[in-house]
């Protein structure tokens, strides 16, 4: 089965409406597709109706922002009802912070010589409620400070570096919650992106699984085959259901294109398999 079970369209950082972004996932062979902007389901209705369209089954999705351990964590969300109250109002309350956040990273980066951030991010962000730090770095390549949105990841905009401002996101609790109690599965999304200890990322599988949590990203573009291997183990070891999804962003930005990732490790609980009866099915 080729899912892809993690992507962004113009609802959050993705450069693809989410119409083009189910064309390009059928187009590259998957079968089962979720979008998953980030701390935003208003796509949801858009994405499911152009996938059942041209035939592509699809479950809805979100990634949510979420801080633990004073890092930042995201959550996939998959198979929730979109019309859940609840969820919708912490996708909102989680949201709020962007727009103070963008105006201070505009701050920082006129700091060190960098002006008109805020305005120039401002014109590649395509819904207002969400402008976050990928519309900063097309900006930052757009003006010429940096070559590739790659660059500015690793000069800008990350801890330690000009532009970064920390920030407090939903919680873990409140993340996994709103997706359970919506009738959805939590999913930890690219976990090797954290660069935890050991002993942090055990307290992070640990309470995830507390709470309610019930998968793990195994396959997705940030993850080497050894991050895969990794991962499976952890899948095993937590009893978590395993998924898979590509992260993609933009046909310019994108390492790893829809449907393109490798297949899960063999011997693991696919999250789709728990999620059946929650597949909205292509004709
Ligand atoms: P924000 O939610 O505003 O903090 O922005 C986070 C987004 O920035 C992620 O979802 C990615 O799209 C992008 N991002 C973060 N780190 C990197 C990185 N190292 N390389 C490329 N994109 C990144
Ligand atoms: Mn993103
Ligand atoms: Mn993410
Ligand atoms: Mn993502």
């Amino acid at each position: 089965m080729n899912a892809d079970l993690h992507c962004h369209s113009t609802v959050s950082d993705g450069t693809l409406e989410p119409e083009a972004v189910a064309s390009r996932a059928k187009a590259n062979g998957v079968e089962l597709w979720a979008l998953t902007d980030h701390d935003e389901i208003d796509g949801q209705q858009r994405a499911r109706d152009a996938a059942l369209a041209i035939g592509l089954s699809y479950l809805t999705g979100t990634e949510i922002s979420v801080t633990f351990a004073g890092v930042t964590v995201h959550v996939v969300g998959l198979g929730f009802d979109a019309n859940d109250e609840r969820l919708a109002a912490g996708l909102k309350a989680t949201r709020g912070g962007r727009e103070s956040r963008a105006h201070e990273m505009s701050d920082e980066l006129a700091k060190v010589g960098i002006d008109g951030a805020y305005e120039g991010a401002l014109r590649f962000v395509g819904n207002p409620d969400l402008i976050s730090r990928t519309h900063f770095a097309r900006f930052l390549v757009e003006c010429g400070a940096c070559a590739s949105t790659q660059e500015v990841f690793r000069r800008f905009l990350v801890e330690g570096k000009p532009g970064f401002v920390p920030h407090r996101w939903a919680t873990l609790r409140d993340a996994v919650s709103w997706i359970a109690d919506a009738g959805g599965i939590a999913v930890i999304a690219h976990p090797a992106r954290y660069k935890f200890t050991p002993t942090e990322e055990y307290a992070l599988f640990t309470e995830f699984k507390a709470l309610g949590g019930r998968g793990v990203e195994v396959v997705t573009g940030a993850h080497s085959a050894a991050d895969a291997a990794r991962y499976a183990d952890a899948a095993r070891e937590f009893d978590l259901l395993a998924s898979r999804g590509s992260d993609f962003h933009s046909p310019e930005e994108s390492r790893i294109d829809l449907g393109g990732l490798p297949p899960l490790p063999a011997g693991l609980a696919p999250v789709w398999e728990a999620l059946e009866a929650r597949i909205h099915l292509a004709a």
